[in-house]
Formats: C-alpha cells, sequence, structure tokens
C-alpha cells in the first residue's frame, strides 16, 4: 500500500489506501472518455461555470483543504491556505480568458482570392496528470483548470504521501458540478502509467516532478505516440550585484530559499553574489536564517516546516554529507531543530566548486549553496552552468541593467528583485533538464489542444 498518509510532524501513519486495480483503471478511462464527449460540446461559459464554483468553494473551505495540505506533507498552515487561494485564482483566470483563448483565429493570407484560413482550438479527450506532493492543491489547479476549460478530461496520478488531497480535490470537483469522469483520482503506481498510456482513449501525459520520473514518463508517452509535458526540477540561481538593496535582498534571499521548507522547484538554491558584497551578504544570510523557528506546521508562527518524510530528511543528509566529502563546507545554522519530525538543520554550504558533484546537484530542502562571483558576467556564467534552466533572479538596484541581464540567463523565468512569482496570471516552466512545455496562460492551456486549420479556399484559385 504505497498510497499513505504519514504525518511528517509527528511520523505517525494516518491513513492507507489501497492500489486502483486494472478494472477500476479501465472502468476509469471508459468513464473519462464518455465524459469527454459530452464535455467538449458544452459551450465554454458552460464549462466555466464550474471553474467558478470550483474557486468558490476553495475560498469558502481555505482552512479545511489547507489543514489536510499540511497533515499530509507538512507545510506551515498559512503557505498551506496561501496555496488554496492560489488554486482559486487559476481557476479564476480560466473563467476570465479561456473564451478569448480559445477563439478561432483567423490567419492572414497573402492573396484574399486563396480564401480564408482559420486555426481552431479543439480538445485532444482524456489526458493523464502525474504531479507531486510539494503543492498538492496548486499543481492540480494548474493543470485541471485549462484542461477543462479546453474541453479535456483528465485522470490524476498523485504523489502517493498525498491521497487525501487528491480525494478531496476530485471531490471538491464532483461538488462543483463536473460530471463524473471530468476529472478522476487514481492511486495509480508507476507499473501502471503505461497501461494508461497505452490506451488509445488517453491523449497526453502532464507531469511535473523529478528527472527520473519525468525521463520514464515521457519514455513510455513516446512509445505510445503521446503527447507530454514536463515541469522537472531546478537550482536556480539568486544573483546579487553590488549595488543590491542588501537588507531587502537578504530578506528575500532567506523566504526564496526556506518557503515550503525548500521544497520548491523554483527555490533560490544558489546563491550567486557580487565579491564586493559577499562577506556581508553571508553574514545578514546567516543571521536571517538562524532567526526562523522550525516546529508543529499547524501552528501560525512557525517559520521552518519539517520536511515532507523522514526519507526526504535521511537523503537530504547524506547529500549534504556528500558534499562536504567532496570539499564543501556545511555550516549548520539557528537553534536545534525538533528531534521529532522530519526536520533538516538549515545549513548554508560554502567552497562548492564545479568539480563536486553537489555544485550541479538539486538540494531539495533548507540548504543554500552561496557562491562568490567576480563581476556580473561571472554571476551570470556561473547561473548558466547548470543542468537545469528554471527559474532565477538578480538582483540589483538598477532593474533596466538586471533586465539586460536576465537576458543572458538560460532558464524558462527570470524575476528582478524577486525570488520568484508564482501567480494565475504568469507562466510556468523551463528548458534544459527542468523539462519542456509551460502551464498556465493560453501557453499551458494550448499544450493539449488540437490547432486545427480550416481553409477554405474558392475552388477556381491556382493550386
Ligand atoms: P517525484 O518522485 O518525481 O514524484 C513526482 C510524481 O511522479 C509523483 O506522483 C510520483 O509518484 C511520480 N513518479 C515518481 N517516479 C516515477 C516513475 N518512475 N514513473 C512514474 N511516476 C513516477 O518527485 P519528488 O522528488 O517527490 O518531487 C520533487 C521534484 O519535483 C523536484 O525535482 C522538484 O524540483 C520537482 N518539481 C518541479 C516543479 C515544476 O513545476 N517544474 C514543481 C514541483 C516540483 P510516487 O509518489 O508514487 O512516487
Amino acid at each position: 500500500m504505497a498510497f499513505s498518509t504519514i504525518n511528517p510532524y509527528t511520523g505517525e501513519t494516518v491513513k492507507q489506501f489501497n492500489d486502483a486495480t486494472d478494472s477500476e483503471i479501465s472502468a476509469a478511462i471508459s468513464r473519462a472518455d464518455q465524459t469527454f464527449a459530452e464535455w467538449r460540446q458544452l459551450a465554454i461559459a458552460q464549462r466555466t461555470v464550474i471553474l467558478q464554483k470550483a474557486a468558490d468553494i476553495l475560498r469558502e473551505k481555505t482552512q479545511f483543504f489547507a489543514e489536510i495540505i499540511t497533515l499530509e506533507m507538512g507545510k506551515i498552515i498559512g503557505e498551506a491556505r496561501a496555496e488554496v487561494e492560489l488554486s482559486a485564482s487559476i481557476f479564476e483566470y480560466y473563467v476570465k480568458n479561456a473564451e478569448q483563448l480559445l477563439k478561432d483565429q483567423p490567419l492572414p493570407v497573402a492573396d484574399p482570392a486563396e480564401g480564408q484560413a482559420v486555426l481552431v482550438h479543439e480538445p485532444l479527450g482524456v489526458l493523464l496528470a502525474v504531479e507531486p506532493w510539494n503543492f498538492p492543491f496548486y499543481q492540480i489547479a494548474r493543470i485541471l483548470a485549462p484542461q477543462l476549460a479546453a474541453g479535456n478530461t483528465l485522470l490524476l496520478k498523485h504523489a502517493s504521501n498525498v491521497p487525501q488531497c487528491a480525494e478531496a480535490f476530485e471531490k471538491l470537483m464532483l461538488d462543483a458540478g463536473l460530471p463524473a469522469g471530468g476529472f478522476t483520482n487514481l492511486f495509480l503506481p508507476h507499473s501502471k502509467i503505461e497501461y494508461v498510456l497505452k490506451d488509445p482513449r488517453v491523449h497526453g501525459v502532464a507531469l511535473t516532478g523529478s528527472e527520473a520520473a519525468g525521463a520514464s514518463v515521457a519514455q513510455t508517452a513516446a512509445k505510445y505516440l503521446k503527447k507530454s509535458t514536463l515541469e522537472l526540477g531546478g537550482a536556480d540561481a539568486f544573483v546579487v550585484l553590488a549595488d543590491a538593496e542588501l537588507d531587502k535582498t537578504v530578506e528575500w534571499a532567506v523566504f526564496g530559499r526556506h518557503w515550503n521548507a525548500g521544497q520548491v522547484c523554483v527555490s533560490s538554491k544558489r546563491m550567486i553574489i557580487h565579491e564586493k558584497i559577499y562577506d556581508a551578504f553571508l553574514e545578514k544570510y546567516t543571521a536571517g536564517v538562524a532567526a526562523l523557528k522550525a516546529g508543529d506546521p499547524m501552528d501560525n508562527t512557525t517559520r521552518l516546516a519539517p520536511l515532507s518524510s523522514q526519507r526526504a530528511a535521511d537523503n537530504l543528509k547524506q547529500q549534504i554529507a556528500k558534499a562536504v566529502e567532496h570539499g564543501a563546507i556545511a555550516t549548520e545554522v539557528g537553534d536545534k531543530v525538533p528531534a521529532q519530525g522530519a526536520f533538516v538543520q538549515p545549513t548554508i554550504l560554502t567552497n562548492v566548486t564545479p568539480d563536486n558533484p553537489a555544485y550541479y546537484e538539486e538540494f531539495f530542502g533548507p540548504v543554500s549553496m552561496i557562491i562568490k562571483a567576480r563581476d556580473d558576467e561571472d554571476a551570470v556564467r556561473i547561473a548558466n552552468d547548470s543542468h537545469f534552466g528554471l527559474g532565477g533572479s538578480v538582483f540589483t538596484a538598477d532593474p533596466q541593467y538586471g533586465y539586460q541581464l536576465a537576458k543572458k540567463i538560460t532558464t524558462g523565468m527570470v524575476y528582478i528583485n524577486h525570488p520568484t512569482m508564482v501567480k494565475a496570471d504568469l507562466p510556468f516552466g523551463g528548458v534544459k533538464r527542468s523539462g519542456y512545455g509551460r502551464e498556465l496562460l493560453g501557453l499551458g492551456l494550448k499544450e493539449f489542444v488540437n490547432h486545427k486549420l480550416i481553409d477554405i479556399v474558392d475552388i477556381d484559385a491556382p493550386f
């Protein structure tokens, strides 16, 4: 029974769930396909009424949903509430914009005598979403809201440590009036992904998670010629130029690295600091991290949560030890974290050189890598010296100069004077080993639609 709720703060196994059987999976695919046949025929406004209702329920029951998130993966309750609110805002984004985004698009033709060419955006059918635990509601909303708006239906394989989040989201959608089969949670073990993707009624897969999961699922999708999008890991650079306003920058650095206990694909994982301010930054940053109070994530005053599981905590500690074996200096910061629960002591890594494997790794927890840059160009070079290409940020007193520098950074997203902005009206996604495709906005919505050309040609037009 892989799917289990294990409270990361207490270690208690709260509830276990059985894997879906083959007949349950087949029935879910059939139902999703039947529902698709009707769902796609509805006017967009009829579909978005249900999205609005889902947003309303998320807002009415924010605390209820937030507590399930915190129980299962351990994030601080205030962050869980913010995640529920963000999910509601994603639904509303598509309520407001789906009609416009899906509008037929006339194409300019060189000679009007040739006829009239139009692109129409049609849904593909049943899709599979494979999602991670770190934002168990937001990750669903990010794929579900646009794809339902577009007219597709969805099957969910959520991470095995957030089964109650998966069930709660499924119930939320039914309560909002979505017909059964519009969104179906399946407790799907890895071994059953192929069973789903080989079914001709399933037309694509969106995965958010690790490189290993992405490579495996994309390979299976390719075998059956199904479209895939991958939102994978990151080792985002947090570049601080010599002119940056230091106190505020340090505040954002502490936040950027430690929200969600550092378990964010777009956490500020590599601080790249201009040598002129390196010592001052390190001193203030260390003090800022030391002030984070670790404790019960259900307590509103806690500032550092446990990791999502004891296994995640053990893996991170091993990763730190390996970095040190290869020459890094690890400085543990702040009061001792509680002995109970999946905590990891906040750790600052310095002296991490490119010959240390850690230099290129993603640390998924409260571990900060601090690297000194000789000058601005050196900072960009270090930022780009990564297998990942997800997000990143540049802190400077001159935003226009920061903008020019951002153009040289090879990632999907760069923020000036902010660690990251995760919002309903900004796109999300990366390049290199951070994956391919985009989520949110029209970009995300159009990943799984057929951009069909209809060309009305005068019968007398030449070929
Ligand atoms: P993970 O192990 O890859 O899990 C993510 C999802 O993939 C889960 O549903 C998991 O199921 C499934 N999965 C794992 N291995 C699989 C396989 N071989 N075949 C099929 N499915 C598989 O990811 P994680 O380590 O828990 O999560 C953190 C990673 O996700 C980090 O690298 C983080 O940066 C990345 N992430 C990226 C984004 C983004 O938008 N770019 C957002 C959040 C997280 P089980 O739970 O059953 O194993």
